[in-house]
């Protein structure tokens, strides 16, 4: 078995952690979701509780 480690989601003001097989990835990067992704561009923020993350 691989022991996959959750790691942190690319966006810099996230606190959110991802697991490899189910991040995002955009451009090498794992994010967390599409709004971190695509770096807030919306200004909205990734939705997790906890997460006051907005880019
Ligand atoms: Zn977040
Ligand atoms: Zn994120
Ligand atoms: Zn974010």
């Amino acid at each position: 078995m691989s022991n996959a480690e959750s790691e942190k989601c690319a966006c810099p003001d996230c606190v959110c952690t991802v697991h490899p097989d189910e991040a995002l990835t955009r451009d090498g990067k794992r994010y967390c979701g599409t709004a971190c992704a695509d770096g807030h561009r919306d200004g909205s923020g990734c939705g997790h509780r906890g997460c006051n993350c907005h880019g």
